[in-house]
């Protein structure tokens, strides 16, 4: 089974009932051996193997909006943050800047899963070892890294995308900086042993954790940069690039097929600047690898791929969102003088910019996102050659 058949067997299965069930256990992390009470789908999500919009549309296919809406409204925390960050990629840009300073032994104890906090200590064992973690059970972490632990909230972040087969700019930063108390100005979110006790079914008991911190706090506000792409999906040019960010081709299967080539971009641990495990690595090259299967002419450009840009200037390339593969890109497009034409999801387009406020003005758009999104499939399944042209 490739990448696509494992992602669409796993839906099916959790749209067929679990998903109705969601709203109640999803808190609850009952260990590696017990998921069913999530969908586990976010590795498929990250790389858009399966796209958000399309989920939120199977699932109402299966079920009412009503019996599913905390679930649906998950998927689009996804979509908020991926959004938020668009509007302010400087966010993006200080994270990854960061460089630690002083002592380190106590971020080396952490990561290793030597502190003397057990439930911490397990996850560390576990997101190694499963490249997963429950949300709850992310929340937690960060929460005990940030104010228990006192170590940085990037170094952090920064070991999540390391180990996670999710790992994603947005999310991910975003909601390390929610827990911290920046995201939500004054807000943090504190871990309390009672409430780990509880949604982990009394699997940890007796411990103590720091449940008087403050939210920590940066003296400067990010302002809102427009989006600068709007909605584009026309082809301009015969080559097209696409990375790991975005993989889907559910409605572009025709339309990917009129490039003369296709490149994947594989960025090397040696080309980013926030390195990932080998398992990672791994994991990005087997959704490449399925990828292929449908495209058995695209070719695979890990490093190589400044090699081609030298004689290949115009590009179309499936917009990767803020995060390094859009850095390197963009990086690459000044120093090689390269033509660059982003593709641009019209959902996302529509999504972006009502990513201004907070989740809660957000949401309030859910219904109008869901109607467009609805009717752009429907277009499509009306005239699918029509794509381009929508
Ligand atoms: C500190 C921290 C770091 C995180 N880092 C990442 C990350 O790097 N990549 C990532 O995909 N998610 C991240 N999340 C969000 C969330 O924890 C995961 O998306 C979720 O746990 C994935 O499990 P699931 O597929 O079973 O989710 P489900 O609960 O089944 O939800 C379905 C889908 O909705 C989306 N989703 C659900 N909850 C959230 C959320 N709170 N924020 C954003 N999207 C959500 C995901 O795409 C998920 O696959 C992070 C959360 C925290 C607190």
């Amino acid at each position: 089974m490739d990448m696509y058949e494992h992602s669409s067997s796993s839906l099916n299965t959790y749209l067929d009932s679990p998903v109705l069930f969601y709203a109640k256990s999803r808190n609850f992390d009952f260990g590696p051996c017990n998921r069913q009470n999530v969908s586990s789908l976010s590795k498929f999500i990250s790389h858009r193997i399966i796209l958000e919009y399309d989920l939120v549309l199977r699932a109402l296919e299966k079920h009412k909006f009503q019996a599913i809406e905390k679930f649906i409204q998950e998927i689009f925390w996804r979509v908020y943050w991926k959004g938020w960050l668009e509007l302010r990629p400087q966010v993006w840009k200080d994270f990854i800047e960061y460089r630690p300073q002083g002592d380190t032994s106590s971020f080396e104890a952490a990561t290793a899963g030597k502190t003397d906090i057990k439930c911490f200590d397990d996850w560390v064992d576990e997101l190694k070892e499963t490249n997963y973690l429950h949300n709850h059970t992310r929340m937690w972490f960060a929460s005990i890294w940030i104010f228990t632990l006192k170590l940085p909230w990037q170094l952090g972040a920064r070991f999540f995308l390391e180990h996670l087969y999710d790992g994603d700019a947005g999310s991910n930063t975003l909601s390390w900086r929610w827990v911290a108390g920046l995201q939500t100005k004054g807000k943090h979110y504190l871990a309390k042993p009672w409430n780990i006790r509880k949604y982990t079914n009394e699997r940890y008991l007796n411990f103590q954790l720091n449940e008087q911190s403050q939210p920590l706090h940066e003296d400067h506000a990010y302002s809102i940069e427009p989006f600068p792409y709007g909605s584009r999906e026309e082809k301009l040019n015969d080559y097209l690039l696409l990375t790991d960010n975005d993989l889907n081709f559910n409605n572009r299967k025709e339309f990917y097929n009129k490039y003369k080539r296709i490149f994947i971009l594989t960025l090397s641990n040696e080309k980013r600047i926030i390195p990932i495990s080998r398992k990672v690595l791994e994991f990005k090259d087997n959704a490449i690898s399925s990828f292929k299967r449908y495209y058995p002419h695209a070719e695979i450009c890990d490093d190589t791929f400044e090699e081609v840009a030298e004689s290949i200037i115009n590009f179309d390339v499936v917009y990767p969102f803020v995060g390094e593969n859009l850095d390197y890109i963009n990086q690459l497009e000044s120093d090689l003088q390269l033509n660059i034409n982003f593709l641009v999801r019209r959902e996302d387009s529509f999504c972006i910019p009502l990513c201004k406020k907070g989740f809660f003005d957000f949401k309030k758009n859910i219904p109008e996102i869901i109607k467009i999104i609805t009717e752009l499939r429907n277009a499509l399944v009306a005239s699918p050659q029509s794509f381009a042209e929508l």
